[in-house]
């Protein structure tokens, strides 16, 4: 019964492969240093590199979200401004390792950074408690969109979308060339964006809580500018979440990194 023998041992190895691949299934790594993870973690990013990401927690600015070490309501840079936005969410600060994760994707062209950014803005947005409706990208001109191939926004919101079950709208769309909001100061920007965009799909925004997905919130006026618009076209109401809140230099003090929640 020799041939009966090795189909048993062929099954029997089929079945071991089988399972192999079932417990170790395609290699994982961590999206900053590329190691192996050879645990299951809530985002793909290994031990060190997850205790060295700067996840904002405990208290905050009610306005712009950046962690505050007093017990004021608003950091410096919100006490002296007003936002039409509800306000801002964002998991990170924008520093060390979560800039070189946000430079990765737009400068890199890594694009699968989108999915760890979307992962960890969709946990922010749940436990901020803020409700909405319709996910809307921040847009890029068609000019800076032919620059970089794609719209790292909208990547980031195709992924939240799927994660939170809501509709992602390009209900924003920049109908005119800006120039690079670094450069200038804060009123400059206001004044550089006054304009820039406009509305699309009005009937869907009307009436809608809307979640405005960007990358980075700086000064919070792209935010506010994109918000303008939303509201002109009868949005309920705009939440903002974007990956990282930079923080305001001024006084602030951020606090040490800490390890993410389960
Ligand atoms: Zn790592
Ligand atoms: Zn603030």
């Amino acid at each position: 019964m020799k041939g009966r023998g090795e189909a048993v041992r062929a099954v029997l190895k089929r079945a071991a492969k089988g399972l192999a691949d079932a417990l170790y299934p395609e290699a994982v790594t961590c999206d900053v240093c590329g190691a192996e993870l050879v645990a299951d973690t809530r985002y793909t990013l290994c031990a060190a590199c997850t205790a060295a990401m700067p996840f904002i927690r405990g208290h905050r600015c009610l306005n712009c979200g950046v962690p505050i070490s007093d017990e004021a309501d608003y950091c410096l840079r919100c006490q002296r401004t007003s936002a039409l936005f509800r306000r801002n969410i964002s998991p990170l600060c924008y520093s060390g390792e979560a800039m070189e994760l946000v430079h990765a994707l737009k400068f890199g062209g890594k694009r699968y950074i989108a999915k760890l950014l979307g992962a960890m803005m969709a946990d922010e947005f749940i436990r901020s408690g803020e409700e909405g409706e319709v996910i809307v990208p921040v847009p890029m001109s068609e000019a800076e969109l032919k620059r970089r191939g794609f719209n790292q926004s909208g990547l980031i919101a195709e992924d939240i979308g799927k994660r939170l079950g809501m509709p992602v709208l390009p209900a924003l769309v920049k109908v005119r060339e800006t120039k690079p909001q670094k450069e200038l100061t804060g009123k400059e920007r206001a004044e550089n964006l006054k304009g820039c965009f406009t509305v699309a799909y009005g009937e869907y925004v009307r009436g809608r809580k809307i979640v405005l997905v960007d990358d980075v919130f700086t000064t919070g006026s792209t935010a506010n500018e994109c918000t303008r618009m939303l509201l002109r076209a009868k949005a309920a109401s705009v939440t903002v979440l974007t990956a990282a809140v930079t923080v305001p230099k001024n006084r602030v003090e951020v606090l040490p990194a800490q390890k993410s929640e389960e």
